[in-house]
């Protein structure tokens, strides 16, 4: 039995991970963790039976703790329980799926006690890659992508022999904006942003593909991942999202991965490396394929991917500033304070405005993302 813990159990890529765990019957789920969602973490727990649950507010988890006080599963609560969980003995790897940087101090916790990380939470690595990457090689533990195009180049890297990378083609959707100038932009609706034309997610990452500012942030988590100099990385827009991403190596070839759009291929990759298990499901049908095509992103209409560059240029807490205002600006835009083109525009702001830390720690890193949640709240 492979036995793991998911912090995220309830969302996207939780759930995703919960199907497999399903549809695979060796998996063993030792700990969950949510943020409220107290029904469908008590759904989980009655089938798959963890030591731990975790929600994160303590009111929630009282609520859970009386509900399901049939049963064997401790219920624990806030960052101590997202703690214990990440932690939690029994499990070999763990599935970091919560959305935003609260998955920094879990994340180092897991690799800490020597877990292997089934990573989705890109947050993460965007902001302390340079704390995170040291420290799971100083304790041997794997880092595997879920994320599909980091997937993708994972596995366009086997059977390479360390042959080095010369350059890795990132694939974006272009989202539902696609083709649209930066004016046409200016009225769009969280509705209109909420219609990925591939992929379904949660609500802050597809908000973050409609601005493109998630393929940034793909594009710091690459960097840290696979080693390369921002130079190295090129964003392909390829509207099929059937090539999800590729690797060039120094003779010109360049190797890919293809497959629909399907979360639960990375996931299970991810849980299972290096090895391939069945997954049932529709395949890529090349008879029904009418065509792949490729652009180049457009910068001006998607600033937020230009500034991504620019953040990871300079580095130091400037991901973290990218990052933290886009996570704040998300959230006012889906709660309807603030309009679409603001998003950029507010962490481009931070970004000027933040003070700069050339080499932050975990401490550091978290006063960053407080004093721009502070800024803003100060200004929008
Ligand atoms: P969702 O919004 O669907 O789910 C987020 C999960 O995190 C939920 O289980 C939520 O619980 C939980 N959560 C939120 N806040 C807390 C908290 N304070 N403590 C504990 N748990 C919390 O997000 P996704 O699944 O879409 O994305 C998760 C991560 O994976 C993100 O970093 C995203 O960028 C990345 N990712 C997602 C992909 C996708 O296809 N969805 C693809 C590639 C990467 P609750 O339900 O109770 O709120």
């Amino acid at each position: 039995m492979k036995k793991i813990a998911i912090l995220g159990s309830t969302g996207s890529i939780g759930t995703q991970a919960l199907e497999i765990a399903r549809e695979q019957k060796d998996i063993e789920v030792v700990a969950l963790a949510a943020g409220t969602n107290v029904d469908l973490l008590e759904q989980q727990v009655r089938e798959f039976c963890p030591k731990l649950a975790v929600l994160w507010g303590e009111k929630e988890a009282s609520c859970l703790r009386a509900r399901v006080r049939d049963l064997p599963t401790r219920v624990a609560a806030g960052m101590e329980g997202l703690l214990e969980a990440a932690t939690v003995p029994e499990a070999e790897i763990i599935v970091t799926a919560v959305v935003g940087m609260i998955g920094i101090r879990p994340t180092i916790a897991a690799i800490e006690a020597g877990k292997d990380i089934a990573l989705a939470n890109k947050e993460t690595l965007v902001t302390a890659g340079h704390i995170i990457m040291p420290l799971a090689k100083e304790k041997g533990v794997h880092i595997l992508p879920v994320d599909s195009e980091h997937s993708a180049i994972f596995q366009s890297l086997h059977g390479e022999n360390g042959n080095p990378i010369h350059k890795i083609l990132l694939t974006a959707s272009g989202g539902p904006f696609r083709g649209k100038k930066r004016e046409e932009l200016a009225d769009v609706q969280v509705e209109d942003a909420l219609k990925h034309p591939n992929w379904s997610m949660g609500r802050k990452i597809t908000v973050d593909s409609a601005t493109m500012v998630n393929k940034g942030l793909e594009v710091m988590e690459a960097k840290w991942l696979f080693g390369v100099s921002l130079e190295q990385i090129q964003v392909l827009v390829h509207p099929q999202s059937v090539i999800h991403s590729m690797v060039e190596y120094a003779d010109g070839a360049v190797i890919a991965q293809l497959g629909l759009p399907d979360m639960r291929l990375p996931i299970q990759y991810a849980l299972y490396y290096p090895q391939r298990r069945s997954l049932s499901g529709e395949r890529l049908d090349f008879y029904k394929l009418s065509g792949l095509t490729f652009e180049e992103p457009d910068l001006e209409a998607f600033l937020g991917l230009r500034l991504a560059f620019a953040a990871m240029r300079r580095g130091g807490n400037l991901p973290t500033v990218y990052n933290a205002a886009n996570e704040k600006a998300v959230a006012l835009f889906l709660g309807k304070k603030i309009r679409f083109l603001e998003i950029p525009e507010i962490i481009g702001s931070c970004m000027e405005q933040c003070p700069y830390i050339k080499d932050p720690g975990i401490e550091e890193i978290l006063e960053t993302e407080a004093g721009v949640y502070a800024y803003i709240e100060s200004r929008w």
